[in-house]
């Protein structure tokens, strides 16, 4: 198990960042924590790196406990913290091969991580000089150094323009495809885009731990249709795969559909063999997005 998490608690003071989380990650895999702004991410992840201690209960990386290993957890992963202090006035390679010599890595792990990073063209350059993506690249290079088998990436695509969102997505897929990447995002497509399972927080809690399959399989949809008179709702549960008919007002009906298929269609046959017209045919909740909103409302 590469990050095993068993009821984690952490106070600031009187308040309660973190409130009994639990969870597990295995390797390898690419798992999102997804959670607005102040859920308690970034909490989480020093806790894992070993920066700040937890108030309560058990973390385990790399089968390594963190209250008691913390040097070895520490070699086993690679940490991209939200703010990536970097020194801007240091040369991309000057500032790798620092700290390479602190956390005595060989020198050519310096060369191996600049290409494996797609550094290779700006390594000759001033950090200050590179574009946002590019200081990036140039975290998740110094964050690869010690060759980790864990990587927690704290909003890795946080202020990227699409362009570099596009490139630093395809890098933490391939890193992902041999390491486990644990990488925190407070926008749902982000997780789409890269993971192969989410962990939703709100408010220091676990409100959803599922792969996105489950999590699309999971979806219900709402179909929210107004005709030009009233039915009945038992007419209206004759459709397929209808788990739910109200009438909200006047002559608007919403209908519940336990499937993500598309069943706009199949309302509109509805209506035209009952003789109805249809003023308006909408769906509610048609993305993921929209999931993540309702699970992380309160
Ligand atoms: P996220 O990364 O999901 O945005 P954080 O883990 O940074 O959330 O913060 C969770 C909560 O803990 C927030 O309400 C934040 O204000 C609070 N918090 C974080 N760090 C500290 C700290 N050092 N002292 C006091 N409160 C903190
Ligand atoms: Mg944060």
């Amino acid at each position: 198990m590469s990050i095993s998490v068993e009821n984690i608690s952490k106070l600031y003071g009187e308040q309660k960042a973190l409130n009994n989380i639990s969870f597990k990650v295995n390797k390898p895999e690419i798992v999102g924590f997804l959670g607005p702004n102040g859920a308690g991410k970034s909490t989480m992840m020093k806790i894992l790196t070993t920066y700040i201690e937890p108030s309560e209960g058990q973390a385990k990386v790399n089968d390594f406990d963190i209250a008691v290993q913390k040097q070895q957890v520490q070699q086993s992963v690679g940490y991209l913290p939200e703010h990536n202090p970097l020194y801007l006035e240091q040369y991309v390679r000057e500032y790798l091969a620092f700290n390479a010599q602190v956390y005595s890595v060989k020198k050519t792990r310096i060369d191996e991580v600049i290409a494996l990073t797609g550094l290779t063209p700006e390594s000759h350059k001033k950090i200050g000089q590179l574009s946002k993506g590019y200081r990036q690249r140039v975290g998740l290079a110094n964050a690869l150094l010690h060759n980790p088998d864990v990587l927690i990436l704290d909003e890795p695509t946080t202020g990227l323009d699409p362009n570099q969102l596009v490139d630093i997505r395809n890098l933490i897929k391939s890193i992902g495809k041999e390491k486990t990447v644990f990488l925190s995002t407070h926008i749902m497509q982000e997780v789409e885009a890269m993971c192969d399972r989410v962990i939703i927080i709100n408010k220091g809690e676990i409100v959803a731990n599922k792969t996105l399959k489950e999590l699309r399989d999971d979806k219900e949809q709402v179909v929210v249709v107004e005709f030009d008179y009233r039915v009945e709702d038992a007419f209206l549960l004759k459709l397929p795969k209808v788990k739910q008919v109200e009438n909200t007002h006047d002559f608007v009906y919403e209908i519940t559909f336990s499937t993500t298929d598309d069943m706009r269609s199949y309302v509109f046959d509805f209506a035209h063999d009952n003789q109805l017209k249809i003023l308006q045919l909408n769906q509610k909740n048609a993305s993921l997005e929209s999931l993540f909103r309702e699970l992380t409302a309160n």
